[in-house]
């Protein structure tokens, strides 16, 4: 059967740092497995963060979010840099991002770790620990301590200052992230582990009930409860338990970077951060690593697999994100690495050759 045309505009947001390099050879990667599947995809190329600072004196210009709701789907490189640290908060490449996730209302945020057979010496933990890991964090992004009011600082009845936040969920924030999560754990091997602190925090006991509640629309998906104190420690001492694990935002926040050590290397860690309609934001876990930028060193995987992400969760082109993510396997297991990721016996290439050979994978796999 010849496949239906199907057609995307997507926002490639490159950034700083090494966030041009890990982009340009991506665009060419997720470019290749499109066009094999019979996708067309349009590309616009917008400047964020420090770049877009030094061009427009604004981490995020109008232009850029404008150009970024438009489209299907955005590809976002790193943002930030030694070089504005310096400047007031509002102007900060960090502060663009932030911004932009806000423009685009993405509330849930998506992160994969796993350990991959290739890259088990890479992580410091055990190997009979380590072997066969392969779980998701569902993260809130939008709600919780990070943005609830009241907030501040101020003076407590004994005259002593004090700094206060508020832990708020409504009973919408709750659902809509849930429904994420169900959804995720049912693609993926039918487990959900909700963490919280319902022993101890209303908005948690809150949590626990919605989420308890929407069970029953997926008989197909095995629910458990964990106390974050106790998941923090799980996740080190046997992740292999782990599926789908959804929680908020703080203690999404601490887990999932918890979990991306248990993967070994930062530069191979996507991410996907996904609203109710608009267009989802995906992007490396990791910064724009200033150490090394422009010097053709960093790992490109993180981004390619960024971009099997934004194909599956972003467009719904799940194909064409299992040939990304095949031909990644192939690439490492054909012995190709970069320095992140290097052991004895491996090809040592840089950021364009590694992307060069993920693509001929891609192109004819073994
Ligand atoms: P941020 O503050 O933006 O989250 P960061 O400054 O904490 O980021 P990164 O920019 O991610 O951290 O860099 C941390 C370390 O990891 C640096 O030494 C950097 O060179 C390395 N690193 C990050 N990404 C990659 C990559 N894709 N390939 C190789 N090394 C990387
Ligand atoms: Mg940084």
């Amino acid at each position: 059967a010849t496949p239906t045309k199907r057609s995307y505009n997507i926002t490639l947001l490159p950034g700083d740092g090494i966030g041009p390099e890990i982009i340009s050879i991506s665009k060419d990667v997720l470019q290749l497995a499109a066009s094999l599947e019979g996708i067309e995809i349009k590309y616009q190329e917008m400047p964020v963060g420090g770049s877009a600072f030094d061009l427009a004196g604004v981490p995020l210009p109008e232009e850029t979010l404008a150009a970024a709701k438009q489209s299907d789907a955005v590809l976002l490189g790193a943002i930030g840099g030694y070089k504005w640290d310096k400047l007031e908060k509002k102007l900060k490449p960090e502060t663009g991002l932030l911004q932009l996730r806000a423009g685009l209302d993405v509330f849930a945020n998506l992160r994969p770790a796993t350990v991959l057979p290739q890259l088990i010496d890479c992580t410091t933990l055990k190997r009979e620990v380590a072997e066969g890991v392969d779980l998701m964090v569902v993260r809130e992004l939008t709600a919780g301590i990070y943005f609830g009011e009241p907030r501040g600082f101020g003076v407590n009845e004994k005259g002593e200052e004090i700094g206060f936040n508020t832990e708020v969920y409504s009973v919408s924030q709750i659902d809509r992230i849930a429904r994420v999560a169900f959804e995720t754990a049912r693609k993926r091997r039918g487990k959900l582990c909700s963490v919280d602190k319902a022993n101890v925090l209303e908005a948690s006991m809150l949590w626990r009930k919605r989420v308890t509640d929407m069970a029953a629309d997926y008989p197909d998906v095995e629910l458990s409860h964990m106390y974050i104190d106790n998941a923090a420690m799980q996740l080190i001492r046997d992740p292999k338990q782990f599926d789908t694990i959804l929680t908020n935002n703080i203690f999404g926040d601490i887990l999932s970077d918890e979990a991306s050590m248990i993967s070994g290397s930062i530069g191979m860690l996507p991410s996907a951060s996904i609203g109710q309609s608009g267009p989802g934001l995906f992007e490396p876990i990791h910064g724009s690593a200033p150490d090394i930028a422009g010097q053709d060193k960093a790992n490109p995987l993180a981004t390619i697999l960024s971009a099997a992400m934004l194909l599956r969760y972003g467009l719904g082109e799940s194909k064409a994100a299992e040939r990304i993510e095949a031909a990644v396997m192939e690439t490492l297991n054909r012995g190709f690495r970069t320095g992140d990721i290097y052991s004895a016996g491996n090809k040592l290439v840089g950021c364009n050759e590694m992307g060069e050979q993920v693509m001929k994978s891609v192109d004819s796999p073994i």
